[in-house]
């Protein structure tokens, strides 16, 4: 009897064995490295954007991915690479983000930002910066050289100075088409999207997540916000779980859109915790927020994303999302749904 059962027991174990090791084979092996890029969302069709001006945002797109891939090829780090693409995508006056940023109500620019590090949950975020050059180096500063998350306007800014960061004259931000955008709307009681203009010319926020070869995730979302904004308005650019969020056990994300929306339905933790609490793939976590919950809602905008193992998701509800991502040499840029 003894050797029935142990003779069961092994059988057992050797039964569990055989399992968890199917299990490990059935999971995708994690790519090298993965990438992915947005420069904002909103109406954003064939009919309203020239082929030159779409050339244009094809290039700076892939100007971008080319910046982040060769960082994450090499073996470098996420937080780099989130870094220097969202920098690229800032100095581009094609984007809503740095040179390019769209007006206030005032004629002024006020920027937001904010990064965030999958493995150590850390982050940081500036609202309502108006003389720094490149936002996301404020907000990266703010998580690794202060022990706050979040800081806004002056006191911001003299923090950014203090740690070394590039501070320009305000004038640095102006563009001639952001400014036309203001005069159009500036005697509505609206706020608008960048990307939500039927001027080719107008375009939106940026952001990006990456995955290196660690298994890091961060995620980055720099913005001017919304055109003809007033009383200090911060979007959800630089709110961490509406605009930004990353954790290495799920996934990264970066939103753009209507802010309101995103900051009152915590649409970047959303995706996350559904995964993490549900069980869902990121496809299905973001594609339910994104075109379920917030279309029910009434909040328009995409969101980029990707998980541990390097699947990407870049849903969105308007007519476009300037896209892209790369892994492992592959690559796909897109404007059009
Ligand atoms: N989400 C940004 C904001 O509301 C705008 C955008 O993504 O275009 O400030």
């Amino acid at each position: 009897m003894k050797m029935l059962y142990g003779l069961l027991f092994l059988i057992g174990m050797g039964c569990t064995n055989t399992k968890v090791e199917q299990k490990t084979e059935e999971e995708p092996a994690r790519p090298k490295y993965a990438i992915v890029i947005h420069g904002g969302a909103g109406t954003i069709t064939r009919a309203n954007l020239s082929s030159e001006k779409e050339k244009e945002y094809i290039d700076a797109l892939n100007t971008a991915l080319d910046i982040g891939e060769k960082i994450l090829k090499e073996g470098g780090a996420a937080i780099d690479a989130v870094q220097m693409v969202i920098n690229s995508m800032e100095d581009s006056p094609l984007f809503n983000a740095g040179k390019g940023a769209v007006f206030t109500h005032d004629g002024t620019n006020e920027m937001d930002a904010s990064i965030m590090d999958g493995a150590t949950q850390n982050a940081g975020a500036v609202g309502g910066v108006t003389i720094i050059k490149n936002p996301i180096n404020a907000a990266r500063a703010v998580m690794e050289k202060s022990d706050h998350v979040f800081m806004v306007r002056e006191g911001a800014e003299e923090f950014a100075k203090l740690n070394g960061v590039e501070i320009v004259d305000p004038s640095y931000f102006f563009t001639e088409s952001r400014f036309e955008s203001l005069q159009r709307i500036i005697n509505d009681e609206k706020t608008e999207l960048s990307g939500n203009d039927a001027d080719e010319k107008k375009h939106g926020t940026v952001g990006c997540v990456a995955l290196d070869i660690n298994g890091n995730i961060v995620a980055g979302t720099s913005t001017g916000g919304m055109t003809n904004k007033r009383y200090g308005r911060i979007g959800d650019s630089p709110i961490i779980g509406a605009g930004t969020f990353a954790d290495n056990a799920t996934c990264g994300v970066s939103s753009t859109g209507h802010g309101e929306y995103f900051i009152r339905y915590t649409v970047a933790r959303d995706i996350a915790a559904m995964m993490e609490y549900g069980n869902k793939s990121l496809n299905e976590a973001s594609e339910y927020i994104i075109n379920k919950k917030l279309v029910e809602k009434g909040g328009t905008g995409g969101i980029i994303a990707l998980d541990r193992k390097g699947n990407i998701a870049m849903p969105f509800n308007t007519e476009g999302m300037y896209r892209g991502w790369a892994k492992d040499g592959k690559r796909e840029v897109l404007i059009y749904k």
